[in-house]
Order: structure tokens, then sequence, then C-alpha cells
């Protein structure tokens, strides 16, 4: 099985980057991709219009935060995600269960208020979901939200256990961790649905090989 492809982080300001991955995949691994969208950023026109034209080729857009800042940084697990995975990106670690469901309704309404379609995956900022469990999600219009296990669907609260690969290497300690944990959800893929993960500049970062590598095998597995 082709193993599910994403680009996160797709907002105005990495548009160009997210296209140059969009060709890197479409020559490596063709096939539909995720993009998961920041909708609260200065989107212009054009810029919507690049959406739309990805949706028309069959590529899925999916609901990623709001403006992909943490508001504050909240108690010591927060803090320590911070620093260990996100970057201060995990916006729904800030919040209570109330803010992180207004969240999601605000950023899924986004899609719809711009001739989008309104998408069935949200991805919260760094996988971070929060103090929220399925029932809290229903009424979001998500069908589905991915963590960094894997997928739970909404209506039933059933999780679907799914291998992880990244390459989002911005920092020298980032690389071995990252070919550490990338060789680990390598023997997880032969059980489980494996996701491919792209971060806008890791076709620029020193784990681009690996992610060129990683796309070709994907190509591999077909059919
Ligand atoms: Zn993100």
């Amino acid at each position: 099985m082709r193993p599910d492809i994403s680009i996160h982080d797709v907002m105005p300001e990495t548009l160009h980057r997210v296209d140059e991955q969009m060709e890197m995949i479409a020559r490596a691994c063709p096939g539909p991709v995720t993009l998961l969208v920041v909708p609260g950023k200065q989107w212009r026109q054009d810029d919507l219009e690049r959406l739309r034209a990805w949706s028309a080729e069959g590529h899925a857009l999916a609901g990623h935060g709001w403006n992909h800042r943490a508001q504050r940084i909240k108690g010591i697990k927060h803090r320590l995600h911070s620093l260990f995975v996100s970057r201060d990106c995990a916006e729904h670690l800030a919040l209570d269960r109330g803010g992180i469901v207004d969240l999601m309704k605000r950023n899924r309404q986004w899609f719809v208020d711009h001739d989008l379609p309104a998408p069935e995956l949200y991805v919260p900022p760094a996988w971070a979901l929060g103090p929220v469990r399925a029932p809290d999600l229903s009424e979001t219009g998500f069908a589905r939200v991915e963590t960094m296990s894997g997928y739970l669907d909404i209506a039933t609260a059933r999780f679907q256990r799914s291998a992880l690969v990244g390459f989002e290497a911005a920092s020298a300690w980032q690389v071995p961790v990252l070919k550490l944990s990338n060789a680990f959800n390598r023997l997880l893929a032969r059980r489980l649905p494996l996701r491919v993960a792209l971060h806008p500049d890791d076709h620029r970062l020193p784990l681009a090989g690996d992610l060129r590598r990683w796309l070709v095998r994907a190509a591999g597995t077909h059919g």
C-alpha cells in the first residue's frame, strides 16, 4: 500500500517551498498528497487559488491549527514538548477542552468560507491534540484526527495505529534522533500503515537524502 504522504504547515509564506516538494513527490512517488493548511495567516486570492488547484488535482486538504503558535507555554509537559518536539507551535497545549473544540470549528469553517472543500482530517500542530476525547470532537465536523501514533475516528472513537517517519532536522542534534526514530518506524511499518510527513524546509535540510529515498521506496510499494 502506498503510504499516506502529507506536507505540514501549508501557509502563504511556505507555498513556494510546498510547490517544490509537490514536484519532488510527483517525480518520485506520484499520487495524492495531504496538505495541512494553517488558516489564520494572510491568505491572498492567488494563494487560495493554489489550494483550489491542488484540491482539483486530487490532493486532500486537512485542517492544521489556527495560526500555528501557542499563545503561552502552560505547564511542565508543554514546556518539554516545546523543547523537544514542537518549538512552540503546539497551539492546543495552551488551551482547555472548550478552546480546542472552538479552534477546530473555526479551522473547518475557514475552508467553507473560502470555497475550499471542507476537510475530513484534522492534524493538530506538532500532533499534540491536548486534553480532548473523541466525544468532545463530534461537534467540530471533522471525521478523523491524526496524532503522533495514528488516526482517531471521531464517530466510533476507534484508533488506528500508524507508523510515522519525519525529516525536519532543523538542529544538528535532531539528525540522529530522527534517523533512529525513522529506523524504528520502518520496522513498525511491516505490520502497520505508514505515514511519510514532510515539513516545508525538509528538502533543504540535512535529511533531504533520506526523504528522497523514502519517497522512492514508497513508489515501489504501489498496488
Ligand atoms: Zn505544523
